[in-house]
């Protein structure tokens, strides 16, 4: 390009190259989604669509950038995490959250409607932030995973109680509120199982404990194993199967999808 008079002005960019060999983790969550699912009268605590509808979104985010390895996601939030030594826009921080996030926001408003039929979307349209943290370790990534997944868990099990003392105990939100205040997980466990007949380790997973996305890596050549394709659950969302098989040959990577099978007990 040629240079102009005014090309001095690039040089208030700052550098936002993120630190060489860690793992790139890159959060995205919803704006003001406590309003976004009154609005959308979400079924509480977990809107079943609306968690689908995350996961297709995270699932597209997948298989437009083949940089990504691994996310995990629950509520109105998605970890998505890069590899070591990922190269992507030379790990500037600025390009990759936005790249992330835009993408995501695209897909979430784009398949909407086949989550949301009956619910058309009105401004203000869901939007999210993003934010890129990196990882030194394995272990540093591991417990960033856990993390997350226990904010999942305490959440959860906070409001399957409060909405259940709300939808069958007949309580107002303030009196539920008052009544779980200071409580302890066991307390919980115990007003929903004593009181209403709830156990709560029968919840579904992925309320519990949210979902994995993760790539699976396999030869493209013939010798793949037949097997590899029906071990886990593919996730084909909002597009037919030769155009997923496409692209997952170009890659040679698959996106899978699975619920992560422990969680540390609190
Ligand atoms: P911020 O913009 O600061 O993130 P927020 O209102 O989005 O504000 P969060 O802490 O992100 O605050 O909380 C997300 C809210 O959306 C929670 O109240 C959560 O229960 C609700 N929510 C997210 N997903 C679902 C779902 N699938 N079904 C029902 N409620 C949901
Ligand atoms: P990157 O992802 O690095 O930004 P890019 O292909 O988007 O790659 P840009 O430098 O942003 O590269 O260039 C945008 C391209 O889109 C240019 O080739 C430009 O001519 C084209 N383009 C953008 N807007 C229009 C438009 N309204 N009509 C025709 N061409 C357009
Ligand atoms: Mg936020
Ligand atoms: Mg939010
Ligand atoms: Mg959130
Ligand atoms: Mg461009």
């Amino acid at each position: 390009m040629a240079n102009s008079k005014y090309e001095y002005v690039r040089l208030f960019e700052q550098p936002d190259t993120l630190l060489a060999n860690t793992w790139i983790v890159v959060r995205i969550d919803g704006r003001g989604f406590s309003k976004l699912t009154t609005k959308y009268k979400f079924v509480k605590p977990n809107d079943r669509n609306a968690l689908d509808l995350m996961n297709a979104a995270a699932v597209a985010v997948m298989k437009e950038l083949p940089d990504l390895v691994l996310a995990y996601g629950n509520s109105d939030e998605y970890s998505f995490v890069f590899h070591k030594d990922c190269a992507l826009f030379e790990r500037r921080a600025s390009k990759l959250t936005t790249t992330i996030t835009s993408t995501f926001t695209s897909y979430y408003v784009f398949l909407w409607t086949q989550y949301f039929p009956d619910k058309p979307l009105t401004a203000p349209l869901p939007s999210f932030d993003g934010r890129a943290v990196c990882y030194p370790s394995d272990f540093n990534l591991r417990d960033y995973m856990s993390w997350r997944q226990v904010d999942c868990h305490i959440n959860n099990l906070y409001n399957t109680t409060f909405w259940t003392l709300v939808q069958q105990g007949g309580m107002g939100a303030r009196e539920a509120e008052q009544k779980l205040s200071g409580t302890y997980s066991a307390d919980k466990n115990e007003i929903l199982f004593r009181e209403f007949g709830i156990n709560y380790n029968n919840e579904p997973a992925c309320f519990k404990k949210g979902t994995v996305l993760y790539r699976d890596f396999y030869p493209t050549s013939a010798d793949k194993p037949e097997a590899s394709a029906t071990e886990t659950q593919v996730i084909q969302p909002a597009s037919s199967a030769a155009e997923t098989n496409e692209t997952y040959n170009r890659h040679s990577r698959r996106a899978v999808k699975k619920s992560i099978p422990s969680l540390p007990q609190k």
